[in-house]
Order: structure tokens, then sequence, then C-alpha cells
């Protein structure tokens, strides 16, 4: 057979409805699926990440190969290309297509290798990404030449353009956003009547993933024990059907609490079967809200879950492209203190670092409010170079890829882009930390203390960060107040705190 075209497959591109397969030649084309070594190694990726990438391709390769069509599957066992660029190069020389044709990458790294990498004479088509609710053109109208974006008016937008939660051109319950319903912590009995998630135990495939993982990767985080993702469209959907049914319900009120030991809460675990593209955006945002027409579901609750994914993570999206490169650089505090050694082994005496820690390395997962509110949070207070923490966060969660990662970390987490899209630095002493979780009763720190060797040093490095961007942090309405405090600290304290302050940075691989 002489291969036409070659179709370009990767890893986060599992859409049986893709762009790139809408007119498929079953007798000529070749589709193309790679697994590289250098993308579980450009940073040290999570086990269970890898797992996870591996696992659904070679499902998907399978439905393929079920459709009829022609797949090229380049594996790591038997063909150890050690980067996307490699596997192409090989598999057009042994193919000789006239074309290479793939949906346009979530990450631009890839991208570029991708353009790089091919031989004169070869045509590349880039196609567009179906699976978002908001294409590039849409957001950069949207954006037009706005200085400052906010996600709420463009979730707006969304909604209306999408019609979702909508009472004719009215927002649902009369109000746009619940958030404030939506804060609550768990009270001091702790979480009650967790529903367990779906988990899905690892097939003859899966398994076969698991072991080629845990032999080429053994130093690398993760306990493949414990893998049980969703690796097919079938197992997504059975994962959001299970979401709605027994989470939703109780999503909003406790979205932001944490407690001790508790892996999943109410979440939805459902974006790493997003990001691997097992499911659509649009479809999960309608059977969220169908459920809350059809059965009565708490409002604030689907719309804080719908939010998340209408408005969150496709305004992400559309900043990524929008601000890239600068976005990879960006460093607006100027921080540029090392990541602790820790954050690779969890091995740390401030409880809530080391429980976000410990369950991030070993599961790929934390929630939100974990990697903002905790290890985000510790990042910026300890003046950490926001381009290493944004590669710790890119190694280690299931469903991390660069699009969605990098402006949570840089922008959202360490506000690297200033006030570029998010208004605020998002800061808070121990008594947040305290108030939102059971952290503070295990810890030897005391989330009250600012100075002294039980000082909680989340609390002790907020009141400096405070002090170093006094005039900044003043100036801005939504932290206005938090100087107002810092004001009333007598300045014999406050020296007393900038100086515990410098010795905790000095000996940070200690805390
Ligand atoms: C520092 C930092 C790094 C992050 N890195 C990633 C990442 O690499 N990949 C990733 O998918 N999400 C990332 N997030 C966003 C969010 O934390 C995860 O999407 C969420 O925790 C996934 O768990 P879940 O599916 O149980 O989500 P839920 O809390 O149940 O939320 C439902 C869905 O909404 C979407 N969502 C929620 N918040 C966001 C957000 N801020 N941005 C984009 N989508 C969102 C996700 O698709 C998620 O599945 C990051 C957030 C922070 C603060
Ligand atoms: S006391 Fe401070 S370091 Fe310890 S758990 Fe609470 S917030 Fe974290």
């Amino acid at each position: 057979m002489t291969t036409h075209r070659l179709i370009l497959l990767l890893g986060d591109q599992l859409d049986a409805q893709s762009s790139a397969l809408s007119d498929v030649d079953a007798a000529h084309d070749v589709v193309l699926m790679i697994e590289a070594q250098e993308e579980s190694t450009h940073v040290r990726s999570n086990k269970l990440r890898t797992a996870l990438f591996l696992s659904a391709m070679r499902h998907f390769a399978q439905e393929l190969r079920e459709r009829g069509l022609n797949v090229h599957y380049r594996s790591l066992d038997a063909h150890n290309d050690a980067s996307l660029a490699q596997g192409l190069q090989a598999a057009v020389a042994a193919l000789e297509p006239k074309e290479v044709i793939g949906v346009e990458p979530g990450d631009l790294r890839v991208r570029h290798q991708i353009e790089a990498a091919l031989p004169p004479g070869v045509g590349l088509q880039w196609r567009r990404d179906r699976h978002f609710a908001c294409s590039h053109e849409r957001f950069a109208q949207w954006a037009g030449r706005s200085r400052q974006l906010r996600m709420e008016f463009f979730y707006r937008l969304m909604r209306k353009e999408h019609g979702v939660l909508m009472e004719g051109n009215e927002p649902a319950g009369g109000q746009w956003n619940f958030d404030s319903e939506n804060r609550r912590g768990f009270g001091r009995a702790g979480p009650q009547n967790l529903p367990q998630p779906l988990r899905f135990a690892p097939d003859a495939i899966t398994r076969e993933v698991l072991a080629l993982v845990a032999q080429r990767f053994a130093h690398h985080p993760g306990d493949l024990s414990q893998f049980d993702w969703p690796v097919t469209r079938a197992q997504a959907l059975e994962a959001l059907q299970d979401f709605i049914a027994h989470r939703l319900p109780h999503f909003g009120a406790h979205q932001d609490a944490m407690w001790s030991g508790m892996r999943w809460g109410w979440h939805a675990l459902l974006s790493s079967s997003l990001n691997l593209k097992l499911i659509e955006p649009l479809e999960v945002v309608r059977s969220a809200e169908q459920a809350w027409r059809e059965r009565g579901l708490d409002l604030a609750s689907v719309e804080g879950f719908i939010r998340q994914i209408l408005g969150w993570r496709e305004f992400m999206r559309g900043v990524y492209f929008l601000d890239m490169p600068a976005l990879g650089t960006a460093n607006h505090f100027e921080h540029h203190r090392r990541l602790p050694e820790w954050y690779w082994s969890g091995q740390t005496r401030m409880n809530c670092m080391r429980e976000c820690l410990q369950q991030s390395l070993e599961l790929g997962y934390a929630h939100h409010i974990q990697r903002l509110m905790v290890t985000g949070m510790f990042g910026v207070l300890a003046q950490i170079e926001p381009q290493q923490l944004c590669d710790w966060y890119l190694a280690v969660y299931v469903d991390a890829v660069e699009w969605v990662e990098l402006p949570n970390t840089a922008g959202m987490a360490l506000f690297a882009t200033g006030p570029r899209f998010t208004s605020k630095p998002y800061v808070a002493s121990g008594a947040y930390v305290d108030k939102m979780s059971n952290y503070c009763k295990g810890c030897s720190y005391d989330p009250k203390r600012r100075t002294g060797d039980s000082a909680c040093p989340m609390t002790t490095l907020y009141w400096h960060f405070l002090k170093g961007h006094e005039a900044e942090l003043g100036a801005n309405p939504r932290t206005a107040l938090m100087v107002k405090n810092l004001q009333r600290i007598e300045p014999e304290e406050m020296a007393q705190i900038q100086a515990h302050a410098l010795e905790l940075l000095e000996r940070i691989e200690q805390l």
C-alpha cells in the first residue's frame, strides 16, 4: 500500500471525532501514534501520569484498529523513540507519506518540535482542535486589546453563547456566580458520608503498561499500585455519571475544604479524562445542567462545577495561546529562590505541605485548593522561582498538560503575570489553612504564631510578603485590607517577623 497521508495523533488527542480523522481514508492513510521517552523525562513525570497516557493511547489505538484504520503504533518497548521528533522521522522514512496531518498540539514545545522534525517535501497540515467550547479566534476577539482579562466576564459570555444555565437572557437563579456559598470548611467533625468514587481496575493492556513504566521510570514519583484512572471513553463516561449521581449534589459547599488523609472529597476527578480528550467539556457541562433541571440539584453546586469547566478551563486555554511565550518566563515579583528538595519527597515538618505533597507525589492528584492555597501559596511566599514550580506541577499530576498547568501555576498560584488575568495574589496566613482543614492540628508549628521556633512558616512568610509588597498590595482594592492589618503590627514585632522570615528562607530545606 502507498501511504498518502500520515495522521499524527498525540497522547492527549484521543478523540474519535478528532478533526484529524474527519476525512480519513482507511485504504491509504496511516494513523501514527508515538510513545516517546522524552515526554516523561523533560520534567520528571509522575509514574501514574505516564501510565495513564500510555494505557489510554494503547486502548485508543485498539479502538481505531477495530474501526478498520491502519495504525502505526510506536510503543516504547518495541521502538524506543527518544523523542516525538525521532519517532516521527522514523515513521516518515518508513512510510514515505506526502503529507502529515495533525490536530494543533496543546503544548507549544511539542508543536515546534514536530514542525522542525519533518524533512523537506513532506507537507504538514495542522487542524483545529474541536474539543473546546471557545476557539482561539473567539477568545482573541473577546480579549481584544485589554491589558487585564477577567474569567468572570468571559464565563458569562460562554454561558450566553452556549445557552448554559440560562433562563432567557438571564442567568438561572438570577445570579451568574454562587461562589460565596461554596467556601465552607468541614467543621470539627470532618467530612461526613463521603461517597467513594468509581475507580477502574487495570486490565491486561494497563498491566503491561504499568510493568513497563515501573521498569523504565523507577526513580520517578508515583505509586503504581494505586493506578485506577479511566483509560477509555467508555470508562470516562461512567466516571462522569458516577460523579453526577453521587458527588455533584454536594460538590459546591466543600469544594475548598481539605482534611487529613482525604483523597478525593466530592471532586469530579475528570480533569485527566478531559485533558486526554476522552470526553468533551460541553458534554460534561450539559450532563451537569440536565441533572440540575431534572433532579433539582443544588444550583450553587452545579453552577460552581460548570464554572470550573466552561469558565476556568476554557479561559486558561485562551490565555495560554494568547500570552505564550511570555507566560513561560513571567516573574512579576522577581523571585529566584530554589524549589526545596522536599517538594519531591514530602519530608517537611509543615503538616499541610507534607500532606499535600505526599498525596500529590503518591497519587498524582490533589484538588484545586491544595494546589493553589498550600503548595502554590508556599511557593509565592517563599519566593520560589516560578519556572521551577511550574516544572514541578507539570511533572507531578496525572492531569498535567502545559496549556492548562502553566497559566494555573504561573498566573493564578504565583501571580507571576501580575494582574494580567487574576486580580490579586492568592496569599493568606496559616489561619486560612487552619480554617479550611485540620492540617494544623497535627503540625509542629502553630498557625497563630508569627515569631519564635513554633511560628507557622506560612504565617511568618505571609506577613513578610505583605511588607515586601506593601505599596503594590495596598493600592489594590482586593488586598488593601490585608495591608491595613499589616500596618497594625507594631514596628518592633514587624522587625522580628522580618528577621524570622529571612532565617526561614535561609534554612528552607530544614522546615
Ligand atoms: C497550581 C495549579 C496547577 C494546576 N494544574 C492543572 C493541570 O495541570 N491540569 C488540569 O487539568 N488542571 C490543573 N489545575 C486546575 C485544577 O486544580 C484541576 O483541574 C482539578 O484539581 C482537577 O481535579 P478534578 O477533576 O477533581 O476537578 P474538580 O475540582 O472537580 O473540577 C471540575 C473540573 O473543572 C476543571 N477545572 C477546575 N479548576 C480548573 C482550573 N483552575 N483550570 C482549568 N480547569 C479547571 C477541570 O477540568 C476539572 O476536572 C491546576 C490548578 C492549580 C492551582
Ligand atoms: S501550622 Fe502552618 S505549617 Fe502547620 S499545618 Fe498549619 S498552616 Fe501548615
